[in-house]
């Protein structure tokens, strides 16, 4: 039995990873804040004698004798990451410098939950692991893009110095049941908007492009990133069905037969124009590619919501 440790794991991605692992015969100890996180997410696992929970700040240096950790924790949606800006930094940066010195100690592998934001508002399409990116190191976004990419640079240093089985993926956007109701991203709000009859915000024209992944999916690629045997990555972790905002809104209103409107409001500053991964290394190296396309994925995510809102 593994004793994996799961930071930020009562948050949406985290907290499927948990049931994932538990389910799969490991002790999970889930460290979280519950500053994005709840504890509704992780409900279900307390029942099980080999989850443990732990209320803390991965700001702090902490250890634990673990094997394998994921380190998820920090705000992802736009609003939440932005609300502090410099909590965000100073988490991504103390966060994996903490769960890096932990993995060193404790001889663990440490993955890495970077993103796709690292490349910023990419000038190349779809995006390939070599490509460096186009971030704006000042503007709003900075905050997460530039604490992701300083991560990624510890993870990178700590596996060159001290030889850390260290792993990094840059996951794309995910989507799916635990998502929070109110976290500001585009797929909780469109359903959240659609079924209470509300009107659909689209940011700027809704031309601008995204490719989501359904949580399912991603959960087996993280695992089979960690599985996988002197694999530091980074790679791409996301679905490359690529499509527009408009595209998005009008499908989830078809799914919920809603009657919402359509309207726009302001595009926030240094919204990236598009984003599609390039999964080839993925799929080359872990024999992982998505399996839920996005119909069946938004089918069951509103299914979710609507139980629960
Ligand atoms: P989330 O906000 O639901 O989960 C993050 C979790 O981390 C929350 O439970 C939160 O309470 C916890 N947390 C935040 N700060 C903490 C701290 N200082 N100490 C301890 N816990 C803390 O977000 P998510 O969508 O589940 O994302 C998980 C990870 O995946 C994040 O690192 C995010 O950057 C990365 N990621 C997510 C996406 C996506 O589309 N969801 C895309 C790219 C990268
Ligand atoms: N978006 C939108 N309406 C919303 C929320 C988001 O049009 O109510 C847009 C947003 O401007 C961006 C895209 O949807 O172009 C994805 O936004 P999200 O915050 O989900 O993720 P990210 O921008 O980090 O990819």
């Amino acid at each position: 039995m593994k004793r994996i440790l799961v930071t930020g794991g009562a948050g949406f991605i985290g907290s499927h990873l948990c049931r994932r692992l538990l389910d799969a015969g490991n002790k999970v100890i889930c460290i979280d804040n519950m500053f994005t996180g709840t504890y509704d997410n992780i409900g279900e696992l307390y029942s099980n004698p080999d989850f443990e929970f732990v209320n803390a700040d991965i700001i702090h240096p902490m250890h634990l004798d673990i094997d394998e950790i994921y380190n998820l924790a920090c705000p992802a949606s736009p609003v939440q990451y932005q609300y502090d800006p410099i909590m965000t930094t100073k988490i991504s940066f103390l966060g994996a410098l903490n769960v890096l010195e932990m993995a060193r100690k404790m001889n663990a592998k440490v993955l890495q939950a970077s993103t796709s934001e690292i490349y910023g508002d990419p000038l190349i399409h779809p995006q390939k692991e070599g490509y460096r990116g186009n971030v704006n190191t000042t503007g709003p976004r900075a905050c997460y893009d530039e604490g992701k990419r300083v991560a990624e640079t510890l993870f990178s240093d700590y596996r060159r110095l001290y030889g850390t089985d260290t792993k990094i993926i840059r996951i794309f956007n995910t989507y799916g049941p635990h998502m929070l109701e109110n976290d500001g991203r585009v797929v909780s709000n469109f359903i959240m908007q659609a079924i209470h009859n509300k009107d659909i915000t689209i940011y700027g024209s809704g031309t601008q492009t995204r490719s989501f992944c359904y949580v399912d999916d991603l959960v087996t690629g993280m695992i089979a990133v960690m599985e996988k045997k002197n694999f530091p990555g980074p790679v791409n972790l996301g679905n490359p069905h690529e499509m527009t905002i408009l595209e998005l809104a009008d499908m989830i209103i078809r799914k919920t037969g809603s009657s919402s409107r359509i309207v726009h409001q302001p595009l926030p500053e240094d919204d990236p124009v598009k984003r599609r991964p390039d999964i080839s290394y993925a799929k080359r190296e872990l024999g992982w590619e998505p399996t839920v396309d996005i119909e069946q994925g938004i089918e069951r995510t509103i299914a979710y919501f609507k139980k629960k809102y």
